[in-house]
């Protein structure tokens, strides 16, 4: 560090990133990336205009991809913003809109805390319940932007939609942000009450249910006021967020609707063999409806646990030192790493 950080960034600390290895030799469970290949539709229409179109800067609007999104949700274009990854929207949302200061759970995704601590925001960790579920009446008449992933980030455990609605009602004077990340795997997503709720603000990726994590492309849904303060966000920050080729590929991937539906049922269907035979073999796994199984041991550790998977090649992800310390979080794999993953499971446990 040199003399020039802002004293507030002195003792932060940074995001983590689960470890992306440059050799391809990992069976990867441990960033929630898809198992399976982007749709070929939206690969094909990769061209090389396209690529020469780069020379230019890209449409600030992202209009196709917004109006691609806008068609499948049935809502107003006015309604949807895009960003780089849905990081870049929740790192608006801390920038721009928690004038109040923030709540969110004390598991969840890490890196609220982080945006919360660049941005200068105050901020309450509310502890989930011991099962690790949302008790949504702390989340009631709070006065501050509530956050919440739901499906909820290291525990896959989904609030159903009526809670989040009985949270979004009691807080109409802040900001609500729901981040379905992995709300296609399983849940039902609380796009449908944007025109109800003028502070309601939903958070979605391709990252996960549509294979492209590394075009880094994200959107958030609103009340068109709502998305202009976003705007005034973005504008204020990085207007051409979103590439031209990545656009494409994401407005393309939402319209191959076939393929992420075949995607996302071998994903539920994989990850309801992982937590059988997880439970077959003595661990406690959290009831996930996300693309992850949160998974403990009471005989192995879980740090053991990941090194030795490590060890065989396969890369889970682990959180130590808080409340799931001795979990680790394997991401589903296609069949085949989920095999191999249960093999080396039995091997490290017997
Ligand atoms: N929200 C949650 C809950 C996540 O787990 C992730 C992925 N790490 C993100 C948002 C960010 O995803 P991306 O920036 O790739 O869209």
């Amino acid at each position: 560090m040199s003399r020039y950080i802002l004293e507030r960034l002195e003792k932060f600390e940074p995001y983590t990133v689960g470890e992306q290895p440059k050799d391809n030799g990992y069976i990867k469970l441990n960033t929630n990336e898809s198992p399976y290949f982007p749709s070929e539709y939206a690969v094909g229409a990769i061209n090389e205009t396209l690529l020469k179109n780069l020379r230019l800067y890209s449409d600030p609007e992202s209009s196709e991809l917004v109006k691609a999104i806008a068609d499948y949700y049935e809502i107003k274009t006015q309604n949807v913003m895009t960003a780089n990854g849905s990081d870049e929207i929740l790192a608006f949302a801390f920038a721009g809109l928690c004038g109040e200061g923030a709540v969110f759970p004390d598991v969840t995704y890490g890196f609220y805390k982080v945006f919360a601590g660049l941005f200068g925001v105050a901020f309450d960790e509310i502890p989930l319940k011991e099962d690790f579920t949302v008790n949504t009446d702390d989340y009631l008449n709070v006065g501050k932007t509530v956050v919440l992933a739901n499906p909820n980030a290291q525990t896959g455990i989904y609030l159903p939609l009526t809670e989040i609605e009985k949270i979004v009602k009691s807080n109409p004077s802040s900001p609500v942000v729901i981040d379905e990340a992995y709300v296609d795997f399983g849940g039902e997503s609380a796009v449908s009450l944007i025109g109800k709720y003028g502070n309601l603000a939903v958070v979605r990726t391709f990252s996960k249910s549509r294979s492209l994590a590394g075009a880094r492309v994200g959107f958030v849904m609103a009340d068109e006021r709502l998305i202009d303060d976003f705007k005034r966000v973005k504008y204020s920050f990085n207007p051409y967020n979103v590439n031209g080729v990545s656009a494409l590929l994401a407005a393309n991937a939402i319209k191959d609707e076939q393929y992420f539906k075949s995607c996302t049922d071998k994903i539920i269907s994989t990850r309801g063999r992982l937590i059988s035979e997880l439970e077959l073999l003595g661990f406690k796994t959290l009831p996930s409806l996300a693309n992850f199984v949160l998974a403990e041991h009471s005989e192995t550790d879980g740090k053991t646990l990941y090194e030795k998977l490590k060890e065989r090649g396969i890369l889970v992800r682990r959180f130590g030192g808080g409340r799931i310390n001795n979990f680790v979080r394997i991401t589903v794999g296609s069949e085949e790493q989920i095999d191999a993953l249960l093999k080396a499971v039995k091997e490290i446990i017997k």
